[in-house]
């Protein structure tokens, strides 16, 4: 069946909840062992001091190491991304801090793609090398042959323990091949030394592009976004191979960064219209890209959609996204000014950060999510005044259409 028929029912036993068609929220620090043998044995496999028996269930100990809601979770949003294993953070920031604190150590190599998310860029650029971390970047036109160049060139190729990348990176929606960041860490992989590839794909969420399948080990969520999708709880995700994400999952045992049962049990509830909300944003997207597109006050709009076929961008899109996604940045004529003037217009689109929930959201990126980034990189990256960037979300697309355009005509 596909995961969309799944998300009612599977991993939940109504029959070991009095029969409640929904999951209760298990509220509840720890779990009573049936004897003291069934509690040494749950700990032994937990712990990793051997391996778990075919027919033999890890039984649940204390929340934070695993809780119903969690694992029901982490069950299904695996058969979205087609992975072996998930764990489910507190915070987008905590599952990607938490994957740099596993496989990064001192001395070692960062390999990054720019732009990322202004967290991730922080926390890379501020305190990792804090804890002797050096950090590296590449961009979307450089080739395979000119990043492996460059990591030679630094002297720092025996280093290199991580690349890290977003695509689409978030508000130019610029793409990455994830592929080529695969060949790259093969490139310096050794026998005793792998090189690991994790990709942060919130912003197509578990529909719309597959990291495992194009090589990368890990896959990274701000299930705040689409994943969550009603602007009520921050979480976040992580997902890869078995053997992988059982380190991932030992580091968030002992930083103790899992998310509580409450926010498991939302992203539940958010997981069974997780479809049918993507769906109708990426349509209502469409429609609202044609419409700017062809708007006298708009400049220039960056949708997955306008990526031309035959071009180096429009290749990669063909390779990895299924979808042209529900993001939309796009340039007013003019300047910050006029860019204010449209987000101070908006009566239905809500004017705030965060990004593929179920309402439409508007900001304004140089001066709200993309601060922190150096002036001259986020010039560089096309991230200036007259930018606004939309998430949209699941209204009908006609009236989120007209409150585009009153607000519009307002400048
Ligand atoms: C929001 C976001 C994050 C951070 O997630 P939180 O849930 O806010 O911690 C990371 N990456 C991307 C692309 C995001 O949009």
């Amino acid at each position: 069946m596909k995961p969309e028929s799944l998300m009612m029912s599977y991993g939940y036993k109504p029959e070991l909840s009095e029969g409640a068609v929904k999951s209760p929220i298990f509220m509840t620090s720890t779990f009573v062992f049936k004897t003291a043998e069934e509690g040494k044995a749950f700990f032994e496999i937990a712990y990793g001091h051997r391996e778990q028996g075919k027919t033999e269930e890890l039984g649940l100990i204390y929340s934070r190491i695993n809780n119903p809601n969690l694992e029901i979770f982490e069950n299904r949003l695996c058969l979205w991304e087609g992975a072996e294993d998930c764990c489910v953070f507190e915070s987008g920031m905590a599952a990607i801090s938490t994957v740099f604190w596993e496989f990064l150590r001192p001395d070692d190599l960062l390999l990054m793609s720019s732009p990322v998310y202004g967290g991730t860029d922080h926390f890379a650029k501020k305190v990792l090398p804090q804890f002797g971390i050096q950090i590296m970047e590449f961009g979307i036109h450089q080739s395979k042959e000119e990043i492996i160049e460059m990591v030679k060139k630094s002297g720092l190729e025996n280093k290199l323990a991580l690349i890290y990348t977003e695509t689409p990176a978030n508000p130019t929606n610029d793409l990455i091949d994830i592929s080529l960041c695969k060949e790259v860490a093969k490139h310096f992989s050794k026998p005793d030394k792998e090189v690991f590839v994790a990709v942060d794909n919130t912003y197509m969420g578990p529909l719309w592009q597959h990291p495992l399948e194009h090589g990368a080990d890990l896959v990274l969520y701000s299930a705040t976004k689409y994943i969550g999708g009603h602007s009520d709880i921050i979480a976040g995700a992580c997902l890869g191979k078995k053997n992988i994400m059982q380190r991932v999952r030992a580091m968030r045992t002992f930083l103790g960064n899992m998310a509580s049962p409450h926010t498991g049990w939302l992203l539940l509830r958010s997981l069974e219209t997780l479809k049918i909300r993507m769906d109708t944003q990426s349509a209502n997207a469409d429609k609202i890209a044609g419409y700017l597109n062809h708007h006298p006050k708009v400049e220039k709009v960056y949708y997955l959609g306008n990526k031309e076929h035959n071009s180096p961008q429009g290749r990669i899109k063909a390779k990895q996204c299924l979808s042209n996604g529900a993001m939309i940045s796009f340039d007013v004529k003019g300047g910050e000014k006029e860019a204010f003037h449209f987000l101070n217009s908006l009566r239905l689109i809500k004017l705030a950060v965060s990004l593929g929930s179920t309402e439409s959201l508007a900001e304004h990126p140089a001066t709200m999510t993309h601060c922190d980034v150096d002036p001259a990189e986020r010039q560089r990256l096309s991230i200036t005044g007259k930018m606004v960037r939309l998430s949209v979300g699941v209204e009908n697309y006609e009236d989120i259409i007209a409150d585009i355009s009153q607000a519009l005509d307002k400048i």
